[in-house]
């Protein structure tokens, strides 16, 4: 047991004199840090042996005094020179140990030539230059061990290599000065290696601890990256968020204008994505929008040669940055290839739902000159492409921009718009299809502005929806559409439009019944026509207006019908009374063999729910010959009365009465 233990101690005391190898951070520290002193180690060395080398000159052979010292100052020039070079280069782990095991080994001859040469020179010298060889022994061997602070095992080395020799010489001499400066020697070599051991378990401790607070920071940091992904990240498809989107605009829009090359944005929406998630639910909606988004990334990715940023904005509407000088032609191209991918059908759980999509695109510098500018622009491109050339890719041009400015002087004006003098209400008359009285008018409104002239509603009403207007504007229409109304004979009906923000509202609808209860006019005279985009805009909402309007008694239609999403369950989960079929349909019923499918199924639809079918926009003979021939019950359109103002409907009707030889006649609608 003592022996196991004595070799066990051995090997530690063993383990003092070599260089850690199972510390690779700390070697390499011990390096940096040596490779700073070393010079100063071979100063101390070479100046002591040059002064000692001197006083010896005259009196020891020159071998002594020029030869030896020369070449020992001359090779330790050379290893400061070498670990000065050391500071610049980036080593190995393996290297740097390497490098230092030599060092502490090269301590050894080093140190042993040292105190063999002084200790050669010493019989030469009188009483002073003996004590000078002493001190400088001594002296040497404490600047060693404190340059070497940093190499514990070669400090310790030297310290062995040179003190133990060292006393056991000036202890023999029997000379009592040189005794006791031998026994100081060794005091103050011991109280060095004190020290030494002391600062060199700090060191350690300080690299072990730098190293743990470099891992800390490094994990710190991997959780920040991670942080930064998933907010930059839209969690249901994969895909780079709002945020990461306009991050990315931001960025490229800077680089495209310092190179002055062209950059663009677009904004895409889905068409036909409500109505999927209205009907087959919020999940299966999800999958759809994961694969749409899917298919639009790869067709990005695999876009050249510019580069496309895409991302999920929210709902179902993306972003994409286009980079690297694109042309009209690129863009076009690309929303072509976005818009094929997007047709492609969808595995659905109960059907396959044919969807497309709009885009909308802006470039700088021709459309914008800021990021945020472009964006709007990308925006109205994409507005202007929903309205008119839906499913189609659109990009910003200087009509538009016309459009805009115009569409900014039409909301400025109409904020400041008296809604009681200049706004106009017409009447357009809608007709029995066969008996061909007039069963009810249709309210227009005008508005007469005194800076614009006559403005459409097709622009003042989006305007008055956009500003916030349109409810304060309905309910003034309304109130006077009521009043003229009841001057009416009482079979005639009113039919009255409704914007999306009327019937979506979260105040409801209650303004409006009250309006109808103070009129006076009984609410089954009153027909709501509503669109189906603003039934889509918020579902729920709309049903719950739709429903209490019903209850009061007032009839409920559908208007624009095959325009919006025609989603035939609005049809079916709506109390509806009329049908009417968009305009564009009825204007090429005789030329389109499409649309006079479209007018006969949908005739036949309503017929078969008891829904009566109005057709718009009839402005000849052959359209109203096909269309009663297809079985729809009402028309309205140029070709019996354009709109026309309230007071000149007594005379209208009166007419009518005498063209038709049936003056009591009474349709009820
Ligand atoms: P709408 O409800 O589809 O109204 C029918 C539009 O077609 C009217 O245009 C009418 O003048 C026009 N029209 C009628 N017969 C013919 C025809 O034979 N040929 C042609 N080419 N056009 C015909 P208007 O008055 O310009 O109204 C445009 C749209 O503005 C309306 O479309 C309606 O959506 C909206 N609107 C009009 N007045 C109001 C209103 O008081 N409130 C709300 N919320 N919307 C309104
Ligand atoms: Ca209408
Ligand atoms: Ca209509």
């Amino acid at each position: 047991m003592p022996v196991v233990n004595l070799k066990s101690q051995l090997a530690a005391a063993m383990r003092l004199f070599r260089v850690p190898d199972d510390n690779a951070d700390l070697t390499r520290a011990q390096f940096d840090a040596f490779s700073k002193q070393i010079p100063l180690l071979y100063f101390i060395l070479m100046s002591n042996t040059i002064a000692v080398a001197y006083t010896y000159v005259n009196v020891a052979p020159d071998w002594l005094t020029m030869i030896v010292p020369s070449v020992l100052t001359v090779l330790a020039a050379l290893r400061s020179f070498w670990w000065l070079r050391q500071r610049h280069l980036v080593r190995s782990d393996a290297d740097i140990l390497r490098n230092l095991r030599a060092t502490n080994w090269m301590t050894l001859p080093i140190g042993a030539g040292f105190t063999a040469w002084s200790f050669a020179l010493y019989p030469y010298g009188d009483a002073f230059a003996k004590s000078q060889v002493a001190f400088y022994m001594a002296v040497t061997v404490i600047g060693c061990i404190f340059s070497l602070m940093h190499l514990r095992s070669a400090a310790l080395i030297v310290t062995l290599v040179v003190d133990v020799p060292y006393v056991l010489f000036f202890w023999a001499t029997g000379e009592p000065t040189l005794k006791a400066i031998a026994v100081n020697n060794l005091l103050v070599s011991g109280a060095m290696v004190t020290v030494l051991f002391i600062y060199y378990r700090d060191f350690a401790d300080l690299v072990s601890s730098r190293k743990s607070l470099l891992a800390q920071q490094a994990a710190t940091q991997a959780l920040s990256d991670e942080n930064f992904r998933l907010a930059n990240l839209d969690s249901l498809t994969e895909l780079p968020n709002r945020r990461r989107f306009f991050a990315e605009l931001s960025s490229a829009f800077t680089d495209a204008e310092r190179r002055r090359v062209r950059v663009a944005v677009g904004i895409l929406d889905l068409d036909g994505f409500k109505p999927i998630n209205d009907n087959y639910g919020h999940s299966v909606g999800d999958r759809v929008l994961i694969e749409a988004g899917r298919r639009i990334r790869e067709v990005c990715e695999g876009f050249g040669p510019q580069r496309v940023e895409f991302a999920r904005l929210g709902g179902d509407e993306f972003g994409l940055v286009v980079c690297g000088d694109p042309e009209d032609d690129d863009l076009m191209r690309l929303g072509q290839r976005i818009g094929e991918q997007v047709r492609l059908p969808y595995q659905l759980d109960t059907a396959h739902t044919g969807l497309s999509c709009s885009i909308g695109f802006a470039l700088f510098p021709s459309s914008a000159t800021s990021a945020e500018a472009l964006y709007e622009c990308a925006d109205y491109s994409l507005y202007h492409a929903k309205r008119h050339l839906r499913g189609r890719t659109v990009i910003f041009s200087s009509e538009l921009e016309a459009e805009i400015r115009s569409r900014g002087v039409i909301e400025n004006l109409l904020r400041t718009a008296d809604f009681s003098t200049e706004m106009d209400l017409v009447f357009q008359p809608i007709v029995d299809a066969m008996s061909e009285h007039t069963a009810g008018f249709e309210v227009l409104a005008r508005w007469h502005s005194s800076r614009l002239g006559l403005v459409s509603p097709a622009d003042f009403i989006p305007a008055a929806e956009r500003i916030g207007l349109i409810r304060p504007l309905t309910q003034a229409l309304l109130a006077r559409a009521l009043a003229t109304a009841r001057t009416w004979p009482d079979h005639i009906r009113l039919s009255f439009n409704l914007s999306a923000h009327d019937v979506c509202a979260a105040e409801g609808i209650l303004p409006l019944i009250s309006i109808i209860e103070r009129s006076g006019l009984p609410p089954h005279r009153i027909d709501f026509e509503i669109t189906e985009t603003a039934v889509t805009f918020d579902f729920v909402r709309a049903q719950q207006s739709i429903a209490t309007l019903k209850a009061m008694g007032c009839g409920i239609s559908l208007d624009d019908f095959g325009t919006g999403y025609s989603s035939l369950s609005h049809v079916h989960r709506l109390p509806l009374d009329k049908i009417k079929i968009d305009r564009s349909f009825v204007a090429d019923i005789n030329e389109n063999p499409v649309s006079h499918k479209i007018i006969k199924s949908l005739a036949g639809l309503c017929d078969d729910m008891e829904i009566a079918c109005v057709a718009e926009g009839v402005e000849t003979r052959a359209q109203l010959d096909s269309l009663r021939r297809l079985g729809c019950d009402f028309i309205q359109g140029y070709y019996f009365a354009k709109p026309m103002s309230g007071d000149a409907i007594g005379d209208y009707l009166a007419k009518e009465r005498q063209r038709l030889g049936d003056a009591g006649a009474k349709v009820v609608a």
